[in-house]
């Protein structure tokens, strides 16, 4: 059984129809990268599968817990990182203190910030603050990691250590669904690729299929990266 299954997902906002007839399974360990215009329902389809939207109709079946990476990072700023990292931890799943604070360690170390646990997110750069937000995620022990253009905000310098931490939780078989802009890094981190236009799924499948379809909107789309 897949991890994910997301069938016939359909979502409008009034009478804009942004999600129609999505259907789509995650495996255990998979990356997902999902690619497409502006305004092709991406962000829309991972907050109706996270629970921030509500779906109109449609079946989403995933009973595990869930990471979420914003484009913003999201932190709170009057926080330390320790305590953006611990919180949803310690309040909402309610583990017990030693342990989540040793893991939350642990957790800054890989993501290079050891020195860092009483600094503020205003005291860091975008990659770092990005880095927190990955941590925190992680702190869930979450069974999928979600990010939504994690690296839009970013300059190129500090996205490519984004994009590498990514890679080696992949190399850890962290499974994800990643909304991303970086055609080279979906191709090359990628098990399956969704490519979305006007709220629906035009093409679907390994990244040499996706990159190399003939679908005109596909070929458009990809025809402004290379
Ligand atoms: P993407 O992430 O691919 O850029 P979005 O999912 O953000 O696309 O948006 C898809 C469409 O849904 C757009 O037309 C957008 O204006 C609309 N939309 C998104 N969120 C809302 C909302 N909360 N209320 C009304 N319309 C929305
Ligand atoms: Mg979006």
């Amino acid at each position: 059984m897949s991890l994910l299954e997301v069938k016939n997902l359909k979502k409008s906002f009034g009478d804009n129809v942004v999600l129609e007839d999505i259907s789509f399974n995650v495996e255990k360990g998979e990356v997902l990268s999902i690619i497409g215009p502006s305004g092709s329902g991406k962000s829309t389809l991972l907050r109706c599968i996270t629970k921030l939207e509500t779906e109109d109709s449609g079946i989403i079946d995933f009973d595990g817990t869930f990471g979420l990476v914003f484009q913003n990072f999201n932190l709170f700023p009057h926080h330390s990182l320790m305590k953006n990292i611990t919180n949803a931890p310690l309040r909402v799943q309610k583990r017990d203190k030693e342990e989540v604070f040793a893991h939350a360690r642990d957790l800054l170390k890989k993501m290079d910030l050891e020195d860092k646990e009483d600094a503020y997110p205003s005291e860091l750069s975008g990659g770092q603050q990005q880095r927190v937000s990955i941590a925190r995620a992680l702190a869930m022990n979450p069974d999928i990691l979600f990010f939504d253009e994690p690296t839009s905000a970013l300059d190129p310098e500090l996205t490519g250590e984004i994009l590498q931490v990514i890679k080696d939780l992949a190399a850890e078989h962290m499974t994800m669904v990643i909304v991303t802009h970086e055609m080279n890094f979906a191709r090359n981190v990628s098990d399956d690729i969704i490519f979305m236009d006007g709220g629906v799924i035009v093409e679907q499948g390994t990244p040499e299929e996706v990159f190399s379809s003939d679908n005109k909107r596909m070929k458009d789309f990809l025809g402004k990266f290379y």
